[in-house]
């Protein structure tokens, strides 16, 4: 069966399972008691429903960002065994913050290497997970200030030895917890040749892994900054490394581009608007046309925000969060009739405050209304226990999915993913085989 033609729908078996899972989130609501937040509900394995959505075949992970991808205690366990990433072992706001130091390089004053400064008690996972997750945050800070302070604490990555070992260490992760494919926004920066190099040694740690696991896929998008304070010379520049990379790193293993799409990041409502950009994207994406635009937008609770409509504008193949899309209704049907696909974040949205509870998140109402989406991660290290499973526990328990709408949800994750057909042909093949057997095992 060709993926293109493959339609929804439950056969005998799935619907028993459909029954089972209905049970699962009435057992788990009968116990909620308001508040859902996995970095604080520890018990989430004891939980039914959320050992359903961790073994549930969920196909690829499509909106995540480098550095951010491996949950506390996997980054805990991976640190051990890097001799050259320090932390500071000093008071806030550097507490935690971890460096990379060559071998013989002197150690600034403050910093330990992690896997002592571990062994010796400076550091708990408890403390860990509090300074290096959106849990520390405080009242003296905005949530976003807080986040942002946690991308500085990790500011390790700076030789491609340590890229290569971080990201192999990611794709191991990923393949472990049943993900096939995932799309990664990194931040290019430095030089076209720094920025290729770097590119290289993710594009290296994910051929190490399709040695062992041959299906499993990586894609690159090229990410620029877009605060209204960053100069946009600087974005510019970043959007040529993004160009420069996908010109000159492909995957040749599959003859495929690795880089393939482009979008901006940080936080919107300090950010210019998206339109400021458009003549850079859309230079961007016409000299290259195999490029595609994903971009972030709607992701405010400000009324007056037009980023969605600003970015649709641009013509993007899909959009990041759109989370605010309910204030611009009439463009429901332009998403729709596009084919535009919504990567959905609900647990980042709840954890950065843009809903207070999942039962009010409006992608529910998208969704119903038939529009293109997938959900996804965004931050996983420092929102979540174990990457996506959160995502699909989240929708599956507020938004009273049936097990018709998580399989679609998870057949979208590669319809609309960004690698050839003959990939994701391939991909769809073992994801359905992998539900299949899901479905045998979880009756
Ligand atoms: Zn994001």
């Amino acid at each position: 069966m060709l993926f293109k033609d493959y339609r929804i729908a439950l056969n005998e078996a799935e619907q028993s399972l459909d029954k089972r899972l209905s049970a699962l989130r009435d057992e788990f609501l009968r116990s909620y008691h308001g508040e859902f937040n996995p970095l604080k509900n520890s018990d989430l394995w004891q939980n039914g429903l959320y050992r359903f959505c961790h073994f549930l075949p969920k196909g690829a992970d499509l909106h995540i960002h480098g550095l951010a991808c491996l949950p506390v205690e996997e980054f805990i366990q991976w640190l051990m065994s890097q001799d050259d990433i320090f932390i500071f072992t000093g008071e806030m706001p550097k507490r935690g913050s971890l460096r990379t130091i060559a071998p013989g390089a002197a150690v600034p004053e403050g910093f330990k290497r992690f896997s002592d400064a571990f062994l010796d008690g400076d550091f708990s996972t408890d403390e860990l997970r509090t300074i290096w997750t959106l849990l520390g945050e405080n009242p003296h800070q905005t949530v976003w200030e807080w986040f942002e302070t946690i991308f500085d604490r990790h500011m390790y990555a700076t030789s491609d030895s340590i890229v290569r070992r971080y990201y192999e260490a990611v794709f191991r992760y990923y393949v472990r917890i049943g993900i096939q494919h995932i799309e990664i926004r990194v931040l290019t920066f430095g030089t076209p040749q720094e920025a290729a190099s770097m590119a290289t040694a993710i594009r290296d740690a994910y051929y190490a892994v399709m040695d062992s696991e041959p299906g499993f896929s990586v894609k690159l998008l090229g990410c620029g900054l877009k605060y209204s304070w960053v100069d946009l010379g600087v974005t510019t520049s970043m959007m040529e490394n993004a160009l420069y990379i996908h010109e000159n790193v492909k995957d040749t293993r599959r003859g495929e581009d690795f880089l393939v799409g482009l979008d901006l990041v940080n936080e919107e409502d300090r950010s210019n608007n998206i339109s400021f950009y458009g003549g850079l994207l859309t230079r961007c994406v016409r000299e290259h046309p195999s490029l595609k635009l994903m971009l972030h937008c709607g992701e405010t609770l400000h009324t007056g925000s037009t980023s969605v409509p600003e970015a649709l504008q641009l013509c993007p193949v899909r959009i990041g969060h759109g989370f605010n899309l309910f204030r611009h209704k009439h463009l429901e049907d332009v998403i729709k009739d596009n084919d535009i696909c919504m990567e959905v974040c609900p647990v980042s949205n709840l954890e950065l405050h843009y809903v207070n509870d999942l039962r009010k998140h409006p992608a529910i109402e998208y969704f119903r209304k038939g529009l293109p989406m997938v959900l996804a991660s965004d931050d996983p290290a420092f929102q979540e226990r174990e990457n996506l499973t959160d995502d699909f526990f989240a929708a599956a328990a507020f938004w009273d999915l049936s097990l018709a709408d998580l399989k679609l949800l998870a057949f979208n994750s590669i319809k609309y993913c960004s690698a050839s057909s003959e990939t994701k042909q391939s991909m769809f093949e073992e994801w359905l085989r992998r539900w299949d057997a899901f479905v045998l095992t979880s009756l």
